[in-house]
């Protein structure tokens, strides 16, 4: 660096929004072409989960059973069934790093029914996890895609969470965003 010089003025790099493209949904994908990485879904780099995202796509792909195609085309239907397959995996992340931007009220996009639940949810489990080293741990494990979020709805977790939402009082679902 010290032998560098600048060849323009620094620049901030913004990114303005997640995007989840739904390949899934068009009907007839051209044959031989396939979508995945940020093309597929773009999320906020803040949670450094992007990459990780990717190489799931990778393996998901992989996996894919190998005579899917039977005895005809193995490129026919590619995209449909990866996209189907790998819809899981990045709704799962999505729903880690996309949908608590919505605890803004400007922020544009389909708010899933059921958000007001899921903001108050994840800022009790963040209250949780700041005193709880074990729920920290499978916080942290969920949010680096270590873990399916599907642990922390364990029953036990889960009643730990309403009581701390309970102590915090109606307005705890807009503190979600604030730890990211
Ligand atoms: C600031 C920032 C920090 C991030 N930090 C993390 C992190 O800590 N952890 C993490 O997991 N993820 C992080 N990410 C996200 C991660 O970088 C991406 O999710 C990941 O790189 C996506 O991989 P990709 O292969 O889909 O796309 P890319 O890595 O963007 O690769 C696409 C490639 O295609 C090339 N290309 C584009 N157009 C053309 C063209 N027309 N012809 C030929 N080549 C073309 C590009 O030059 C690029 O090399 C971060 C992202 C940003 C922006």
């Amino acid at each position: 660096m010290r032998e560098g010089r600048f060849i323009g003025r620094i620049g901030r790099f913004v990114l303005p929004q997640s995007t989840w493209s739904h390949y899934e949904e068009v009907g007839a994908f051209p044959r031989g072409l396939l979508v995945v990485g940020d093309a597929l879904c773009r999320l906020n780099p803040i949670y450094g989960q992007g990459m990780t995202l990717a190489a799931q796509q990778a393996c998901i792909l992989r996996d894919l059973p190998a005579g899917r195609g039977g005895a005809g085309d193995p490129l026919a239907d590619l995209g449909q069934d990866l996209f189907r397959a790998i819809q899981p995996t990045v709704g799962g992340a999505w729903g880690i790093s996309a949908v608590p931007d919505f605890a803004h009220p400007r922020t544009s996009g389909t708010r899933p029914p059921d958000l007001e639940t899921d903001l108050r949810f994840g800022a009790g489990i963040q209250r949780l996890a700041a005193r709880d080293p074990d729920v920290h741990r499978l916080l942290l494990g969920v949010r680096q895609l270590l873990l399916p979020p599907s642990v922390l709805r364990e029953p036990t977790l889960l009643r730990a969470v309403e009581m701390e939402t309970g102590r915090a009082g109606p307005a705890a679902g807009r503190t979600t965003r604030q730890d990211g």
